[in-house]
Formats: C-alpha cells, structure tokens, sequence
C-alpha cells in the first residue's frame, strides 16, 4: 500500500463529506484529497480547497464553476475545476486515486460510484441510493473490477465490523439474523393524528444524528430504514426473512449479528458519523475518529421495540419494491425523492409522501434491468409518475 492514500470525495460539502473530511484532517501522513466535489454549495467548496488543496474540484454548475476559478487563482491555488456529471465521473475513476467517498445524496450518486467501482477503488459507501436503484448491477460491478466496497452508513457499518472478516457468505459465517437498528426520528411518538401538520423543519429536526435534509426526512418517515433493509440484503446477501429492524431511540447500538450459537454480536458507539467513516478509511486497522468515548456510566437505558407498521407505511413499500426485485426498487426510490423534495417545498404533506410512494408502486410495471441506462430510464419514468400524482394531491390532475 502506497504512504499516501489519495482520495476523491463525492459530495464534500455536505454532512458526510464534511465529516469526511474532517478525519481525513486528522490524518496527513496517510491521507491526501484528490477532488473535492459539490453541487451548489461553492462558497464551502472553495473554503474546503483551501484547507485541504485537491488537484480538483467538481461544481454542478458551469457559471458558477468559472467564478470559483476566479476565486482560486486569487488564493493562488492550482486546483482545476470541472464541471457537470462527467467532472464527477472523470474523478472517481482517475488513475492515481485510491480511495472514494460517495457521499452524493440520491440517484445523482450511482454514475460517479460506479465509475469508482469500475476503476476497482477502495469504494466507501454512504450513497445507499445506489445499491437500492441497481444493487445487481453494482455487486456484479464490484466483483468484476475487484474493488473494494465499505460500508460507511452507520448500521451497515456496524454489521460489517460484527461479521467475521472475509465472511462471504452469512451462511458459512454461522449468522441467523442481522437486526438493523432505528431510532424512529423524531416523530417517534407523536400521535398519529398530528402527522400530516408536521413541518420540513420537525422533520429534519433528527433527536441523535445530524444530517442532510434528505435523510433526515427519510429517518423521519422511516424511509431510511427501508432503503437500508435493501442495502442490507444487497452488501451481506442476506435472505429478506434475515434481516429484523428494532426501533432502538437511543442511536447507541448501531446495528447486530446473531449467530446460530445464540451469541449476539453488537457495535456501540456515540452517533457520530466520524467512526464509521474512520473505520473505513483505516480498514483493517484503526484510525482516531475525534469522537468522544461512550460514557457507559452516564447512558440512558437502551431500549428496543418493533416498528409500527401504521406509522411508518414507508417501511413496508421499500420491503415489498425489494420483494418485488427488477426496476421496483429504483422506482420506489425515485419517488421518494420526488415527494421529499415536494415537502421540503411546501406542496405535500408529511403523510402524503407515503401515499405518493405506494401511488407510484400500485401501478408500476415492473421488469427486470440489465443496465444502468434501463435503471436510469425506471428513474425517470418514476419520476414522472410521482410529480402527477403530486399535483393530483394538490387538486390540479394532469389530463
Ligand atoms: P447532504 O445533503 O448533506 O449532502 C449531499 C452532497 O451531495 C452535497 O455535497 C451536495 O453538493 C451533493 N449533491 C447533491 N445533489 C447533487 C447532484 N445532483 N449532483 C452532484 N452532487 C450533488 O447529504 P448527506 O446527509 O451527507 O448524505 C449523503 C449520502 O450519505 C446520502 O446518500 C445519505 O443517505 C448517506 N448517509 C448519510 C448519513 C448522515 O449521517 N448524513 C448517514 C448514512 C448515510
Ligand atoms: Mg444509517
């Protein structure tokens, strides 16, 4: 392995890229940046080149990548700057990066992790979204290019720490189960009745972790949960009856393997997103995070309870668009992400996500794809789907 491992982060500027970055920092003799990529947010995007000097820098936007080039040269920085899907795509896969961050939120994720998957890089995975839309896809992927695939997201994580290392099959590992843990979000307890009142700024409003506004509505509805059941299936191969989701509201046990032998085998830790990610860049060995110990003298008592199916109808859709295999899952997907959008402007209600989701699902047909242009073309055609019966909620049908 080389001294210095190079990196391409995906989504830097936001609440994974961030945390990235900040282990990263901790870390000068191991690790250097590559790229740094964003969206929208290029004041960040500069600050971050600054700090951390990649060779380049990907912006969504061309106008905005010119006044960035501006800005750079200002500070006498030499960091190129490239633009658009292909500038993502160009630096995943670049010949001298090692290691790639997918932190992009959503399907805009899949292309540019697959990229890094087809250079055969040292993949950590916290775009979830990539494994549900084309999770065939991508571990054919990750087996032909050899790379390596790590989860980041917490949960899986925490499985992944639980299991033997090298295990390539749960059944030869001795595994029974794996018990995904939820915290419930925010809405946890709220009675029923007040559900379709709450607000984008309740919702994002996460008790344990602090994260992008997608997610965290998708904690809030339960969304996550699901989405990580088919992450969960796809990363361990496990069997859908496998897996079990425990509301668990402390966030302090991440997730758990049992074994056939009774044995259970769980990871802790302070929610914060640095250990993950740290164990990752570090792995097989061990990195300084900068998170603080669990304090098991001053912990509330840690308590596990089964979901509500009447509060959380996400969780059951996700579930089934997984049973159901083929385009259903990236469908699902894609509409969830078109209804969260929708709440997070103002035009659909907390409840309706649900409702626009399985709208969506009812009348889907399905098939099965065989790359990524007919997962891509599921996404849209969802897409489409969800935004009518957007408006049908709205009182405005589309003819
Ligand atoms: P975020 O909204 O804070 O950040 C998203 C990043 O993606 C930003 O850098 C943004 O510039 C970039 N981005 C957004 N749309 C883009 C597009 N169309 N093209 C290119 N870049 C785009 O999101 P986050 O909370 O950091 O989550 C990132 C991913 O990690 C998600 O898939 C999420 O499910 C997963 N994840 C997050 C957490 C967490 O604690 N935040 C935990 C587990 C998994
Ligand atoms: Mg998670």
């Amino acid at each position: 392995m080389k001294a210095l491992q190079q990196i391409t982060v995906l989504g830097s500027t936001g609440s994974i890229g961030v945390s990235s970055l900040d282990v990263i920092a901790r870390h000068p003799e191991s690790f250097a940046v590559f790229a740094l990529t964003a969206h929208r947010q290029v004041d960040l995007l500069i600050h971050q080149c600054l700090v951390h000097r990649p060779l380049y820098a990907v912006i969504g936007d061309a106008e905005q990548a010119a006044n960035a080039r501006h800005a750079l040269r200002a500070h006498g920085l030499n960091t190129q700057i490239l633009t658009g899907p292909q500038g993502l795509i160009d630096v995943a896969g670049a010949s001298d990066v090692d290691i790639v961050i997918a932190a992009i939120v959503g399907a805009a994720g899949l292309r540019p992790t697959m990229a890094g998957v087809q250079a055969g890089k040292r993949i950590l995975l916290a775009n979830k979204e990539s494994l549900v839309m084309a999770g065939g896809l991508f571990m054919q992927q990750v087996a032909t290019h050899n790379a390596t695939l790590l989860p980041v997201d917490s949960e899986h994580n925490a499985i992944f720490q639980c299991l033997p290392t090298g295990s390539t099959s749960l059944e030869k590992a001795g595994v029974k189960r794996l018990l995904l843990t939820g915290s419930g979000g925010p809405f946890r307890t709220t009675p029923l009745d007040q559900l379709a009142g709450v607000t984008p700024e309740e919702a994002c409003a996460h008790p344990n972790w602090s994260m992008g506004r997608k997610i965290s509505v998708d904690s809030a509805t339960m969304m996550n949960k699901g989405l990580e059941y088919i992450e969960a299936c796809w990363l361990f191969g496990a069997r859908p009856e496998q897996i079990q989701i425990l509301l668990h509201p402390q966030s302090i046990v991440h997730s758990m393997v049992e074994y056939t032998d009774g044995s259970v085998l769980a990871q802790l830790g302070v929610p914060d997103m640095r250990t993950p990610i740290a164990h990752c860049l570090a792995w097989p060995a061990r990195a300084a995070s900068g998170v603080p110990s669990l304090d098991f003298l001053n912990m509330p008592p840690l308590e596990f309870s089964p979901p509500s199916e009447e509060r959380f109808p996400c969780l059951n859709l996700a579930v089934a668009s997984f049973k159901a295999g083929g385009t259903c899952p990236a469908a699902l997907n894609a509409a969830n992400e078109v209804a969260v959008d929708a709440f997070l402007a103002g035009s659909l209600t907390f409840t309706q996500i649900a409702e626009v989701v399985d709208n969506v699902m009812q009348t889907w047909q399905n098939s099965e794809p065989t790359s990524l242009d007919a997962v891509e073309c599921a996404d849209r055609e969802a897409r489409l789907s969800a935004r009518k019966h957007i408006q049908q909620f709205a009182g405005h049908p589309l003819t």
